[in-house]
């Protein structure tokens, strides 16, 4: 069955009340819609440890330091809904602009520290906009847990320590990245790379494997680093925005993998912007 698609806030309440004065389980999965198999794999595992599903379909304009970007920015509601139709989740929260940011909205939820580099120093007030949209989308679905993928890796380290800090009872839980079969990460952005740029954006995750490897196996970080940026330049990537080493827990910056770590990266093909991370385990 397709969901049923839920406008405002006031009809989100009701149901979320309802449901939880039943006692029921109610989990939630945070898009921007132009849905695909990673958004999915939140909702089918949202679906099997939840019992009840709101996935929530909002492109949030805060979040964008880029406005060429928000307007470019793909939007397929009525695909969406009929591909989340074979999992079943229940609600699909889609409620427009004004109906998130009312006149006179002036309230913005800023994490400090990890927020500071990768993502935060090339996208000004991007995680801001993230931490206060999802923020609002916590209580306003009252979810129990909410998922989110680790393609987005500091943005979920970002909605971890929010969460956390805010006092906000849910477990906010990380899902693996599903990645296409030569190993691209999904992503909305996808559909906007040329035929040409498709092919060669496989570099990315190709470089970030085979450094992960390299580093694991007792590789210099840096050197190896410095080698992966310039294959990735030489493979067609316009511009390297960041390549590095980080805490997997903390992010912060490590020179000596003496703990688990993450390798992210954010690059530039045919304009479009593209992130993905790996991780790092000492010794293997
Ligand atoms: P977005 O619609 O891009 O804001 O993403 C919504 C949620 O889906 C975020 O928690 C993302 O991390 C997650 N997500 C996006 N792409 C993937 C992917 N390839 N694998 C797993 N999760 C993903």
């Amino acid at each position: 069955m397709k969901p049923e698609i839920v406008r405002s806030r006031a009809d989100l309440r009701a149901q979320a009340t309802a449901w939880r004065k039943d006692g029921l389980r109610i989990g939630a999965v945070p898009t921007m819609g132009a849905l695909h198999e990673g958004h999915l794999s939140l909702v089918r595992r949202a679906a099997a440890e939840c019992d009840r599903v709101i996935v929530t379909l909002f492109v949030n304009p805060k979040q964008f330091n880029d406005q060429n970007d928000l307007q470019k920015y793909p939007r397929t509601e009525e695909d969406d809904r009929t591909l989340l139709e074979e999992i079943g989740p229940d609600i699909l929260y889609a409620p427009d602009v004004k109906e998130i940011y009312p006149a006179g909205f002036a309230t913005t939820i800023s994490v400090s520290g990890i927020t500071d580099s990768l993502c935060g120093s090339f996208r000004p007030g991007h995680f801001d906009g993230v931490a206060t949209v999802v923020c609002k989308l916590f209580l306003q679905t009252g979810a129990d847990c909410a998922y989110f993928g680790e393609k987005d890796y500091q943005q979920l380290q970002v909605v971890r320590r929010m969460a956390s800090d805010l006092d906000i009872p849910i477990d906010v839980i990380g899902c693996p990245t599903i990645r296409e079969a030569d190993g691209l990460a999904m992503s909305s952005r996808n559909r906007l790379l040329s035929p040409e740029g498709r092919e060669k954006a496989v570099a990315l995750p190709r470089a970030l494997v085979q450094t992960a490897e390299a580093i694991s196996r007792g590789a210099n970080p840096q050197d190896s680093i410095e080698a992966a940026i310039g294959l990735l330049e030489t493979s067609g990537f316009a511009s390297v925005e960041y390549l590095e080493l980080r805490g997997a827990d903390d992010l912060a910056p490590i020179t000596t993998l003496d703990r688990p770590a993450r390798l992210l990266a954010a690059a530039k093909m045919d304009d479009v912007r593209l992130i993905d991370n790996v991780p790092v385990l000492p010794g293997t």
